[in-house]
């Protein structure tokens, strides 16, 4: 029987917007500072566009100097809830049981390429006080396992890290992985299926999954990771900035002395890039990537809008990235979504789509 459960509200229970800096190197960054062209207060973000002043609002608004640490303070209880996940008594349980109910904790950022959803999700390498609530939240992970353990309870931790591009899953921890090319034998005949058991546990087929004791190990997973990305990038073109970057960390605890269990899912996502692409006339391949990433950008606002309406079809199915995540979207878990936008008045446009974004969806 589940002994603790929260009744959260389905589609998305929170979502902050983050204005990265002015970079060195941008033009004007002198001369047009940020808040000529929107002004911030806590929760509140004004953008001006032709004089025009819109207004959105959201949980909470990170301003430039926001660093890296004030955003994770922010989020680190909704990680504690993923490792709390939901707790069982299951007194024949000798081992954990991989397919009990899991809690299901998503954080996903949004937003045009540049606008700092990776500084914000993985953050920037160098000096500790870089890293991202990836980083922060899987040293938080393993430090609370640590006192746990203390306390009778035995944890299994897996990662799978995988991509979604061209609306096709790659598995970013394949052995001997050194590109993309679904010929080569560590593709052959893999088809990625995703599945959803009754219990609300995602398995995609064929799918690396490593278990992990530290989180040591899940940073070595991260860098072998950006290389497999990084790989593909110089092959298709930056495609690190239009495909999605999916990580996910599944906790499941036993606890002898108590004999209860506990099982929890955190999935942390870097989204493709969110910018109109089409106006900047593309063809071919170019343009078979643009329209899947609008597609399952637009599949995500869609299904998050079907469910804030309670409509009684949500198109889940429509693109991979929303049906993978149909549990974190749809079920009885909690998804927190970035909006990350850049401070610079060329962007200003883009800025306003994505707050729209967050507008239609909140
Ligand atoms: P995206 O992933 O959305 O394309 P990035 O995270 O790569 O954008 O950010 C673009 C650039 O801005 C990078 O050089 C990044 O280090 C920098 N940057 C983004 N956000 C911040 C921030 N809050 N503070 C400092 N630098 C940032
Ligand atoms: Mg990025």
């Amino acid at each position: 029987s589940l002994t603790t459960k929260t009744n959260e509200l389905e589609g998305i229970s929170a979502s902050f917007c983050r204005v990265r800096p002015h970079l060195s190197d941008e033009i004007d960054a002198k001369v047009v500072s940020f808040p000529t062209s929107t002004e911030a207060l806590g929760r509140g973000i004004d953008l001006t566009q032709n004089g025009q002043k819109l207004s959105f609002t959201f949980d909470k608004v990170f301003m430039p100097d926001a660093s890296q640490e004030d955003v994770f303070v922010e989020i680190s209880q909704l990680v504690q809830s993923a490792l709390d996940g939901y707790k069982y008594m299951c007194s024949l349980a000798n081992d954990i049981n991989q397919t009990a109910l899991s809690y299901q904790v998503c954080i996903f950022a949004y937003g045009q390429t540049g606008s700092g959803k990776t500084y914000t999700m993985m953050g920037k390498p160098g000096p500790s006080d870089q890293k991202g609530l990836i980083p922060r939240s899987l040293e938080q992970v393993f430090e609370i396992r640590q006192i746990l353990q203390a306390q009778g309870w035995k944890y299994e931790m897996q990662v799978s890290m995988l991509e979604i591009y061209n609306e096709t899953i790659r598995d970013l921890l394949a052995p001997n992985r050194t590109g993309f090319d679904a010929s080569r034998a560590e593709h052959a005949g893999k088809q990625y299926t995703i599945k959803h058991d009754a219990n609300g546990n995602t398995h995609v087929s064929d799918l690396t999954i490593v278990d992990v004791r530290s989180s040591k190990e899940v940073s070595y997973l991260l860098e072998r990771a950006a290389q497999s990305r990084s790989v593909g990038k110089t092959q298709m073109n930056e495609q690190s900035s239009r495909s999605h970057f999916v990580f996910t960390l599944r906790i499941m605890g036993y606890n002898e002395s108590t004999e209860q269990q506990v099982q929890g899912v955190l999935n942390l996502i870097d989204l493709a890039g969110s910018e109109r692409l089409s106006k900047s006339g593309s063809t071919g391949d170019r343009l078979k990537e643009t329209q899947a990433i609008n597609k399952s950008l637009s599949s995500l606002s869609d299904v998050i809008f079907a469910l804030a309406k309670k409509e009684e079809h949500v198109p889940y199915r429509n693109s991979k990235l929303t049906y993978l995540l149909q549990p974190c979207l749809g079920g009885d878990s909690k998804t927190l979504m970035f909006v990350n936008v850049s401070p610079d008045p060329s962007s200003v446009g883009e800025s306003l789509c994505s707050l729209r974004f967050a507008a239609r969806v909140n």
